[in-house]
């Protein structure tokens, strides 16, 4: 399973509906300083409901709605604003089988489930603001969508995003430290807990 397509709309510096591919391998994303490549990192953190809204550099989820005084130009906008992240999995290895998906969305109807479409929207209105999470567009909590990513390995304390101070925190570790958290991707911590529990035993 990968990320197959991301699509931003009204994110952060993204103010235009923004479509950006994924291959399977591997992408590099460029640019120069302030262009926005920190923002679609922030942007998968938000749709999936990994990171809280400080881990995404903002002080409140507002905050990640563009805002045109931020940029450039001086759009005006109405009393309600919004911004809409949808993440596109390739799920064509069926790392998450059907059964899971209609599980997570709550009903039978998902639709084609070789792609899963995972979407948060925030908005703000005059006196509020609302977060909606979606799975191939059936409305979830965020613990529906926490359940189903865990399901495929991806979850808010693992490793699958390895942020900018991450690098320096694991070459400080310490040997065993560092052990630990191979241990933990590979997927062999695991087995070490059945074994202590069964020693117990
Ligand atoms: P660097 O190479 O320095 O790491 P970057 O490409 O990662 O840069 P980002 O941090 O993704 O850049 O983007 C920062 C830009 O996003 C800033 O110019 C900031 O003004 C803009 N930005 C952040 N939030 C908003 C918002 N809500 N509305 C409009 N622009 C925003
Ligand atoms: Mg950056």
């Amino acid at each position: 399973m990968h990320i197959k397509e991301l699509v931003l709309d009204n994110f952060k510096s993204f103010g235009r509906k923004t479509r950006i591919p994924f291959y399977e391998d591997f992408t590099v994303v460029t640019g120069p300083n302030g262009s926005g490549k920190s923002n679609i990192i922030d942007s998968v953190l938000f749709a999936l409901g990994l990171a809280r809204t400080s881990g995404i550099r903002a002080e409140k989820l507002t905050d990640l709605i563009y805002n045109p005084r931020d940029a450039e130009d001086e759009d005006d906008f109405g009393g309600e604003r919004e911004a809409s992240v949808e993440v596109i999995l390739d799920n064509s290895d069926r790392k998450l089988q059907r059964s899971q998906v209609i599980n997570a969305a709550g009903t039978e109807d998902v639709g084609n489930v070789d792609e899963i479409s995972i979407r948060r929207r925030v908005k703000q209105t005059e006196d509020n603001y609302y977060s909606y999470y979606y799975i191939n567009g059936r409305s979830v909590n965020l613990s529906d969508i926490q359940d189903l990513l865990s399901q495929a390995g991806v979850t808010p304390e693992g490793y699958n995003v390895v942020m900018q101070g991450d690098v320096t925190e694991i070459i400080n570790m310490t040997p065993g430290a560092r052990r630990e958290i191979i241990d933990e991707i590979a997927g062999v911590a695991e087995f070490d807990q059945k074994k202590e529990a069964a020693f117990e035993e």
